[in-house]
């Protein structure tokens, strides 16, 4: 699903931000690069930021229209810093990856960054099915080009993740019914009984106390055995030295 997710530079100045961008897309699972008419094509600088990620920067399309990168795109969408005077249907970060990961089942999907200097130009804009802004400080919310794309990334990331099936993690931690853990209070206050803790004619909330701890801390099935052994343990301790007076 991650290969069906495309990200597009455009009009990229410095080589070193098509690299460091290689690099964001490898460490969140992305691989498919475009640049549209980048100033020059990724050079010995751009494979220095790129790091382990060249593989990536080997493979980019470079292609001269933004029309291009984009045509066989399903959903499209245009980051900018600065909110543009024609309103556009806007997306947050999380929603677009929300978006993506869902769109990308069936068609590849863009997202496209512009220009360090002057960003993505409002015909350029037009193509997009969405905009969208990466809530910065408002005195102050240009990215470097490489930073904005990691934060998408990650979110596309987070989002692919989310809508893996959970059956597996779930399955592995069992957790005691509510009828165990009945059984588990009244056999610790039994104990505490025996040994004293509790006295009986002042019982105050000290269980209280203790069913708001286990409730918190949610012992799974095989910690709840574990206790159940301690109290029996100390139980048969109080029994022995009982019977030794
Ligand atoms: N001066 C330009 C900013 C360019 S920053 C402008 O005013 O548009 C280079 C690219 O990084 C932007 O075109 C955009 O794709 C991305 N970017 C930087 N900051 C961003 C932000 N806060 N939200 C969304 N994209 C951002």
């Amino acid at each position: 699903m991650l290969e069906q997710i495309r990200i597009i530079l455009v009009g990229t100045t410095h080589t070193g931000n098509i690299g460091s961008v290689a690099r964001a897309m490898k460490t969140m699972g992305l691989s498919q690069l475009w640049l549209v008419a980048p100033k020059e094509a990724p050079d010995g600088q751009a494979y220095a930021l790129a790091a382990g990620a060249s593989d990536i920067l080997a493979k980019a399309k470079i292609v001269e229209r933004l029309e291009d990168a984009i045509a066989d795109c399903g959903l499209v969408v245009g980051t900018s810093a600065r909110s543009r005077t024609l309103p556009w249907p806007m997306l947050d970060p999380r929603s677009c990856a929300q978006k993506a990961v869902v769109e990308a089942k069936d068609k590849p999907v863009a997202i496209i960054f512009g220009r360090e200097n002057s960003g993505l130009s409002n015909e350029e804009l037009q193509l997009c099915n969405h905009h969208l802004c990466i809530a910065a400080n408002p005195e102050y919310s240009s990215l470097n080009l490489a930073m904005a794309v990691q934060i998408l990334t990650y979110e596309v990331r987070m989002a692919a993740l989310a809508e893996q099936p959970q059956v597996a993690a779930a399955s592995e931690v069992i957790y005691p019914s509510a009828e165990q853990m009945d059984k588990f209070y009244v056999h610790l206050e039994q104990t505490l009984n025996e040994t004293g803790f509790i006295i009986q004619q002042h019982p105050g909330i000290v269980m209280t106390k203790l069913r708001r701890l286990f409730t918190r801390a949610r012992p799974e099935d095989a910690e709840l055995n574990i206790l159940r052994g301690v109290l029996t343990s100390i139980q048969r301790k109080y029994k022995q030295s009982g019977s030794d007076n």
